[in-house]
């Protein structure tokens, strides 16, 4: 995703909307992630702010059952991007290219290229755990039975062994 920074330039002080549809590059293949991104711009003197949310449908494994689910990760953002040279000047390849300079991120010419910068922000966003729903009842600890589809007879005297010893031992403490 790339931002005209002289078309912002024009409407200075102002949030302009776009809407974009960003295919990540995370393992380079068609499974990588589509992020939906609805973003607001604005120029500032010397500086393009950059607000929104974005959202990624996700296939995981869940973490109670493992079984394969799809959620749907989302998350906000706020941005200040520093634009070191001024406009109109070529900058020849490092065009649009962020760096990050102590705790701002800056970048030189014309366009700012967001592609980075939001693929980051999905690597960071991953969640610890996943549940293909909320009171996903997990597998059974003793047959392995996944618990949302069946209701197995096991009982806790059939946890192995090792299991009861470690019982036995809290119980004498
Ligand atoms: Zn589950
Ligand atoms: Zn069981």
């Amino acid at each position: 995703m790339k931002l005209n920074v002289p078309d912002l330039r024009k409407a200075e002080g102002k949030f302009v909307s776009y809407n974009s549809a960003l295919r990540l590059n995370i393992a380079g293949n068609e499974d990588d992630p589509m992020l939906k991104i609805n973003l607001q711009a604005a120029y500032v003197p010397k500086m393009v702010l950059i607000k929104g949310n974005w959202e990624a449908e996700i296939e995981g494994e869940c973490s109670r059952c493992l079984e394969k689910c799809r959620y749907l990760l989302t998350e906000n953002f706020y941005e200040e991007f520093k634009q070191l040279n001024i406009l109109g000047e070529s900058s020849g390849k490092d065009n649009g290219i962020i760096a990050e300079e102590g705790e701002m991120f800056v970048f030189r010419g014309d366009t700012l290229n967001l592609n980075e910068y939001f693929r980051q922000s999905f690597l960071m966003s991953q969640p610890l755990k996943i549940l293909c729903r909320s009171n996903c009842k997990g597998l059974c600890s003793v047959c392995g039975a996944n618990l949302n589809y069946k209701q197995c007879n096991c009982s806790e005297d059939d946890l192995d062994p090792r299991w009861n010893l470690l019982q036995k031992l809290k119980e004498e403490q």
